[in-house]
Parts: C-alpha cells; structure tokens; sequence
C-alpha cells in the first residue's frame, strides 16, 4: 500500500486506487476493472466528487425496494469486492440477501479468490454461479446468472454493471438497482433505479437508510417512495447538475475555485 497524506487533495481517490491495484495483485480485480474505475472517476470530477441530493434520494428509493423485495440479491464483481467487501456483508446481513459473484471476465480462479476474500470479511452466504443458466440475448460468459442467486430473484443490485447485462436483467422482468457515475451509461439508462454516485460513497449511504427504514413501523412510507420514483427524471436531474456546475464555474469571476 502506497502511504498517502490525508491532506492531499485526492486523499481519497488515491485511496480507492490503491484498493483496486491491491484486488489486481491479489487476482480478485481484473485490469479492465482499472480502466472502467477511471471512467468513473472522470464524471466524479463532473458532479463534484460528493453525493448531490438527487443521488441521495435515488439511493434511498433504491434501499426501500431492497427492503421490500421477497427475494433481494447482490452481485458482486471484482472492482465491488475490492472496494466495500465489508459494507457488501453488512447489508446482505440486514437485508437477508445472498452475494452472487458475477464476473464480466470470468474465471474458476478469480471467482474462488473473491468467495475467499469476501469470507474473509464474514460473508456467510455466496453464490458463485456454479450452478448457472444463460439469460437470453447475451453472448459469452457475460450471459451467466446463478440459477439459484439472481435467476429467481425479483430486486437485484448491481453495483457497477455492464450495459448489456443490465439491460437483460430489465427484460426478464428484475427490478435493477444499479450505482454508475456515469449518467450516460446504457447501465444507468436500462436501471430501475441509477444511483448516480461512487459506490463507496453509496455502500455508506445505503447502509444508513436501511438501518433507518428497517425500523420504519409504516411499511407503506416504503410503497411510496418507490411509487413515486421516476429513473427518467432522476437521470436529467443528474445531466442538469452537472451543466449546472460547468454553467457556474464557466461564468464564475475571479480565481477558479472547482471545491
Ligand atoms: P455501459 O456498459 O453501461 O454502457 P461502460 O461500458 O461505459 O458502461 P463499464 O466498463 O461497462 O462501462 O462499467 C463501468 C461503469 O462503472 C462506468 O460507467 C463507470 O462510470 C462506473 N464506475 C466505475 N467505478 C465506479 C465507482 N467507484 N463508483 C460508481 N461508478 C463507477
Ligand atoms: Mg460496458
């Protein structure tokens, strides 16, 4: 691990960098993970390395459909287990959801040195695909789900997805819940609901709402939070925060100050 100061001024980002080189020495983290985390880190930079309102109340509708699912589930992939292994566990604990390791660059030995990795953070119940079927429409291994994991589930988080795959989960009738920095991702267009936030930022987020709603005696404050949610609205209110913060600063007088 590289010693960072907690002054520099990406202290955190050089953090989460540091997490996925180290999945990548371990063999839990592929090097396309690499390159995918840097173009999130590039509209991270757009919408002000923070969680805005509009993610906030993404991530809460996302966590009242987890609560409320009969089956919830999350999928797991190299850069998630390398970032949250212990928020991963903590909600799949909260929320009785099992992890399904789910690779877009799949092997038998990645798939067990993340199974080991999450157990070591105490995760209990792990499904690794290998019992699996093919959702339709995707080639190649990308195409695989667990037959026991997301196959039957109804509420899937997918943290960090693929396009094509999100956009199968949708068509076989899933509710997606997916965390993608990029507004502009055929993910975060195909998603029930797109958090448009970093994932480690979300994890913490996600885990505080549901500790919060879990103990909500009106179950119906859940019901309308979800009903009155709209991913369309949710995805322009991310476009105009960020043409928003271009627009001010563009226009801004004096020294630029982008904090
Ligand atoms: P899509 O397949 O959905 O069109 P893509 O091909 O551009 O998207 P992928 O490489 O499939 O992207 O997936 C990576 C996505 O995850 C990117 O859109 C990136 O913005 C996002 N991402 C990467 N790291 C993080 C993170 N730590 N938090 C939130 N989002 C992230
Ligand atoms: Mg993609």
């Amino acid at each position: 691990m590289v010693t960072v100061s907690k002054d520099h001024p990406r202290y955190n980002s050089l953090i989460l960098r540091d997490k996925l080189v180290d999945g990548c020495k371990k063999g839990i983290t592929n090097f396309h993970g690499l390159i995918a985390h840097g173009r999130g880190e590039a509209f991270d930079y757009l919408i002000g390395e923070s969680s805005t309102t509009n993610a906030l109340a993404a991530t809460e509708v996302a966590s009242a459909y987890m609560l409320t699912a009969q089956r919830p589930i999350l999928s797991v992939n190299g850069n998630v287990a390398a970032l949250v292994p212990a928020e991963l566990v903590e909600l799949s604990e909260m929320i009785g959801a099992p992890l399904e390791i789910n690779l877009y660059h799949r092997s038998r030995q990645r798939i067990e040195k993340i199974e080991q990795h999450l157990r070591d953070f105490g995760a209990r119940r792990i499904l690794t695909g290998r019992d699996y079927v093919r959702l339709p429409e995707i080639a190649s291994e990308r195409a695989k789900v667990d037959e026991r994991g997301i196959l039957l589930s109804d509420v899937v988080f997918v943290p960090l997805e693929d396009g094509d795959r999100s956009e199968a989960l949708k068509k076989s009738g899933k509710t997606v819940l997916a965390v993608d920095l990029n507004p502009l991702s055929r993910t975060a267009l195909a998603a029930s609901v797109t958090v448009v936030d970093e994932l480690t930022r979300t994890m913490g987020n996600v885990i505080e709402f549901t500790k919060r709603m879990q103990n909500a005696e009106d179950k119906e404050v859940l019901e309308v939070l979800k009903s009155k949610f709209d991913n369309v609205q949710n995805l322009k209110t991310s476009y105009s925060i960020i043409l928003s913060r271009l627009q001010n600063l563009s226009e801004s007088d004096g020294p630029l100050n982008i904090t």
